[in-house]
């Protein structure tokens, strides 16, 4: 049996890569290459490659590589078909890597390598029914099921981000009207926060905030340390609206647990404590009384901890 596994986290900003020891799970060696500025198939593959090569690893020993994107994935083909943070269209990753590396190559999403990597050596250790949730830019989760991920019959299962709260609501990035992502993501509290103070309005976040950058979820967890008005109102805004998802979930799926991840739900406890607590009030009694709740253990590295589990 081969010792270890390289998983590879491909997300908008970065590209993690590390080499993973297949029986503790444990980051043996982690390569991070910047992806914000040099987009699109060509420069993401070569860095990928690049990193790969660069891992303290004896390819003897390594029996898979797994990637988990952002973005549509064909996962038999192991094709990202979409990913437009990254400028990927219809990109054979499967083909390349396996072609360079000659070991098998499994390509999932980015949401569902998280999950499997917090139900391998995480959060969900113990638990074969229960619901990832990852709010950051967006709002995305993954639902494991006796033990195995949910995918549907299109592979898309798992998208809360894009339950409709409000039929005549905001303009989702998804072309749709009044999804759960346009008002309880980062990226949702950032475009409160952004048009309050272009209306005039005062918060403290504005002395972390440098002109042109966006706001951080530690800029909003400073803010609400210190009690500030405006921060508070937008992130207890979208907390009632994540709660009432969450709570939907549970009332449909009734998991015995909901994990909880993301920049976010990480970096801001007040977000965390408050979305548990009125999502358990607002579930239908009976699985309310059950539900666990519980935050996501393995931060940055669930990607690709899960990633390098991938098999098909
Ligand atoms: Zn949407």
């Amino acid at each position: 049996m081969k010792k270890y596994s390289i998983g590879i986290d491909l997300g908008g900003t970065k590209i993690l890569i590390a080499l993973i020891e297949r029986e503790s799970g444990r980051v043996i060696d982690c390569i991070k290459k910047k992806t914000k500025k040099d987009k699109g198939p060509k420069n993401i593959t070569k860095k990928m490659i690049e990193g790969i090569e660069e891992l303290q690893a004896n390819f003897d020993e390594v029996y898979s590589i797994g990637v988990g994107s952002a973005g549509q994935i064909d996962r038999e083909k192991g094709i990202i078909l979409a990913a437009p943070n990254l400028d990927c269209y219809d990109l054979n990753i499967k083909e390349i890597l396996n072609s360079h590396f000659n070991i098998p190559v499994f390509v999932g999403n980015d949401v569902e390598v998280a999950a499997l990597g917090e139900q391998k050596f995480g959060a969900g250790k113990d638990c074969n029914d229960f619901i990832c949730i990852f709010v950051g830019t967006g709002v995305g989760s993954s639902i494991i099921k006796n033990g195995k991920i949910i995918r549907g019959a299109t592979g898309t299962a798992g998208e809360i981000g894009h339950m409709i709260v409000d039929l005549n609501g905001r303009q989702c990035a998804c072309g749709g009207h009044g999804c759960l992502e346009a008002y309880a993501s980062r990226s949702a509290i950032e475009r409160r926060i952004e048009g309050a103070l272009k209306k005039g309005r005062k918060s403290c976040i504005l002395e972390y905030l440098e002109s042109g950058k966006s706001i951080t979820s530690s800029m909003i967890q400073k803010s609400i340390e210190r009690e500030d008005e405006l921060v508070l109102q937008y992130v207890t805004e979208a907390s009632e609206y994540l709660s009432g998802g969450i709570a939907s979930v549970i009332n449909f799926i009734n998991p015995e647990l909901v994990i909880l991840g993301g920049g976010l739900i990480e970096a801001v406890d007040y977000f965390y404590d408050k979305t548990i607590k009125k999502a358990r009030a607002k579930s239908l009694p009976i699985p309310a009384e059950k539900i666990k709740f519980k935050k996501a253990m393995l931060g940055d590295y669930s990607g690709v901890i899960g990633a390098a589990f991938l098999e098909h």
